[in-house]
């Protein structure tokens, strides 16, 4: 059976970018750029005051205070050819263009009006201080996003202050899901005979559009080879199809059969991993199928272990961000004991005490409770060959 490790890698060698299209860029949000963007222009294009104040010249306010007439005035967004004659200085407010001969701007609180004619400056500047060079923020051909870069608010802010109207992002995901069982009934429906509502369905949704995917939600399909294979048709016409349940070793888990007999190359089926043992993946037309184990808690920690890396890849995410996963070190406040080699995803509540992290692993860790889920706020990564985890030592989490 692969490791983690391995299982994430062949996934991951296996599923690529999506195509391309062109979006305007303020509906570009949460997409991932298929182009590196260059600087078009300078920002700021001119340079201009970083406070309300008075601009000078800042040798002439060397010895302060100093008494200094104002010859004029500039307010942001005024265009004003008024050149500071040495010896005086000119209102100035945060934004407006510095006017030619001045070299520092002195802060309105460190003056003293005098009248509307004269000021008192009261501190010396330095040259340049308070000024906002052109090109310093960004420069006219710097590469300022690069591809495979996550547009979000602050990038479409970027692309505004460029002037950038329109960007090439790689296309959002169709994802087809489907859940298997005798024992599901909708979320809607009294529970009766031995029934479960149908949670994954709703997990899986709302985790894919987290993720920015459009969703087609196929249902319910039975534990029978016949229904199974009318419903997977339909899910592999998408472009990532997902299952949950009947991909383990019982009587009634036909989920594998049914997708090989509709030509489904399975790479695996089974991962060294606590909980998600029974995961799949296969491909079809080089499109991604995952097998999800029923148990909810499985169905979740695959999803987020394998799924969403995939995901993240097929939507342009650069892979070196993949691999960065966001992992915190943190103190085992409980002991953690297991007796085989699988690698553990431990549910566990994290909390910050004087600068460090310390996590406790809960009580509950079967793979069908959901409200464990719920009550954790993070994965602890027990590694294959640890058998026994002690208060105290460090252990690796992923924030949920
Ligand atoms: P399976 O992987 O098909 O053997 O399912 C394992 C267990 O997961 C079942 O006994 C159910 O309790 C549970 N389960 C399966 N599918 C779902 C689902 N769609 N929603 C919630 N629980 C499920
Ligand atoms: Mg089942």
């Amino acid at each position: 059976m692969l490791n983690f490790e391995e299982a994430k890698k062949t996934i991951l060698n296996l599923v690529h970018p999506f195509g391309i299209v062109t979006l305007p860029f303020n509906e570009a949000r949460n997409y991932f750029l298929a182009e590196d963007i260059a600087a078009e222009e300078n920002v700021p294009a001119f340079d201009n005051s970083a406070m309300d104040g008075f601009a000078v010249h800042s040798e002439d306010v060397k010895n302060v205070p100093i008494e200094m007439k104002i010859s004029g005035e500039v307010s942001a967004g005024n265009v004003s050819e008024i050149e500071l004659n040495r010896g005086e200085a000119i209102a100035i407010f945060t934004g407006a263009r510095i006017p030619q001969g001045c070299d520092a701007v002195v802060q309105q609180e460190w003056t003293e009006k005098i009248d509307e004619l004269y000021v008192r400056i009261l501190q010396t500047v330095k040259p340049r201080q308070n000024i906002r060079f052109v090109a310093e923020d960004i420069t006219k051909g710097e590469i300022i996003l690069h591809h495979g870069q996550r547009i979000n608010a602050v990038e479409i802010g970027v692309l505004a202050s460029l002037g950038k109207k329109n960007v090439c992002v790689h296309r959002s995901l169709r994802c087809a899901i489907l859940s298997t069982g005798n024992e599901l009934i909708n979320i809607d429906e009294e529970i009766h005979d031995g029934k479960i509502r149908n949670s994954n369905e709703c997990v899986l949704e709302a985790m894919l559009r987290e993720h920015q995917c459009e969703v087609v939600n196929l249902g319910i399909a039975k534990d029978n080879i016949e229904e199974l294979r009318t419903k997977i048709s339909e899910g592999l016409k998408h472009d990532v199809f997902i299952t949950s349940g009947g991909v383990s070793v019982g009587k009634y888990d036909f989920v594998a059969e049914a997708l090989r007999q509709l030509g489904v190359e399975i790479f695996f089926s089974g991962v060294n991993i606590k909980p998600g043992k029974p995961f799949l993946f296969g491909l079809y037309n080089s499109n991604p199928v995952f097998g999800l184990p029923g148990n909810p808690v499985s169905a979740m920690m695959t999803f987020l272990q394998f799924v969403k890396p995939a995901l993240l890849k097929m939507q342009g995410s650069l892979i070196s961000k993949l691999e960065s996963h966001y992992t915190l070190s943190a103190v085992m406040e409980n002991e953690y004991r297991k007796n085989d080699f699988k690698r553990h995803f431990v549910r566990g509540v994290v909390q910050q005490k004087n600068g460090k992290y310390f996590v406790r692993t809960l009580e509950n860790q079967s793979s069908n409770s959901i409200s464990s889920m719920a009550r954790a706020n993070c994965i602890i990564i027990v590694p294959e060959e640890t058998q026994r985890i002690c208060i105290g030592s460090t252990v690796e989490i992923e924030m949920l």
